[in-house]
């Protein structure tokens, strides 16, 4: 049996702090709980979301007017090479279990904020690294139609920070497979060690954000070479980084209220103590504004917006 409560307050839910109350608020820890709150929105007549780790997310001032559905589902189960993961685990506590296993693979994601189906569904990815890498097979709930399939890595057309499961919202991951090689303990504990380090030195983490507010656009060739002649490095995938062309615009560091683009990188909104996400919309309107008028480029937000 489900625990629906009510008015319940967002903010300590995501790692930017923000956001007002749910309607309706409830953790679910299997299938049939999650079946259970779908079944719940759809006699309410009332539209759901769902939240895992809020490491992605900013909830509008208002809150969200419907039932939102935290995904709390966190077992992992080792079979051969492979691991079998509820949705819900804290993707730092698998990637610590897969390095128990003396598996490898999973090094260059460590530190990323936010559960193992959030990092799936946005094809998380960081050094070179994508989830895309590592899963197997992926377990879903479509909550259109009540019924779970089991998705090939193929099938979840994998992209940059997309997914067929973020295109497709009513699909609901519960749980991932994942396969990994053989590895030495000792070098993937000090792989792990290293990303975190150098996550570190280039943006502090501990910090109220969401991570990057805007997807690294593809840009025209232009744009790529004005990177390019800037920076010295070169553009990947006809992918500029966002930060850059916030850095080029003077976004760096624009405040309003409470919250800024960024204390070392601009691409990161920060709040800073107060924020709101009416602030944060109003900074993100700005950025966008004077990249599209400087370089003719449309950026787009990473963060998932909610309630609004
Ligand atoms: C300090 C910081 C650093 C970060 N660094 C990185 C980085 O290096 N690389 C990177 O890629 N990202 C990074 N992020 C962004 C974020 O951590 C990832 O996007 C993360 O994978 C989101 O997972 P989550 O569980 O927190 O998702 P949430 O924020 O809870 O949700 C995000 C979206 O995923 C959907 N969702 C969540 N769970 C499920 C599910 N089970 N089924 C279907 N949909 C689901 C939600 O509906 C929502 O639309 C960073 C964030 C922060 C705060």
């Amino acid at each position: 049996m489900i625990d629906i409560r009510e008015e319940v307050k967002l903010a300590s839910f995501t790692t930017f702090d923000i956001g007002g109350n749910a309607r309706y608020f409830v953790e679910i820890g299997n299938l049939d709980e999650l079946e259970e709150a779908i079944a719940f929105a759809k006699e309410k007549e009332i539209h759901y979301f769902v939240l895992a780790g809020g490491s992605n997310v900013l909830f509008s001032d208002s809150g969200f007017d419907g039932l939102v559905i935290k995904i709390a589902n966190d077992s992992m189960v080792m079979h051969g090479g492979e691991i079998i993961c509820g949705a819900g685990t804290d993707l730092m506590g698998f990637l610590t279990f897969v390095s128990d296993n003396e598996l490898t693979g999973g090094e260059n994601l460590a530190g990323i904020p936010g559960s193992v189906g959030g990092a799936v569904r946005g094809n998380a990815g960081a050094f070179g690294t994508e989830m895309k890498d590592i899963v197997k097979e992926v377990h879903v709930y479509n909550a259109e139609i009540g019924k779970t399939t089991v998705f090939t890595n193929e099938q979840c057309e994998f992209t940059y920070r997309n997914s067929f499961f973020k295109k497709n919202p009513q699909y609901i991951i519960i749980s991932v497979t994942f396969h990994f090689e053989l590895g030495n303990k000792g070098e993937i504990d000090k792989a792990m060690y290293n990303t975190i380090a150098k996550r570190n030195s280039k943006q502090i983490q501990n910090i109220k954000s969401a991570g990057s507010w805007f997807v690294n656009p593809t840009v025209d060739d232009r744009v790529q070479k004005m990177f390019e002649l800037d920076t010295g490095q070169k553009s990947h995938g006809g992918r500029v980084p966002a930060g850059w062309l916030l850095q080029s615009c003077n976004v760096f560091q624009k405040r309003i209220g409470d919250i800024q683009a960024g204390v070392q990188h601009a691409n990161y909104f920060i709040n800073m103590g107060k924020g709101t996400a009416e602030q944060a919309l109003q900074l993100s309107t700005l950025a966008k504004t004077r990249v599209r008028d400087e370089f003719g480029v449309q950026l787009k937000e990473e963060v998932v917006l909610a309630g609004f």
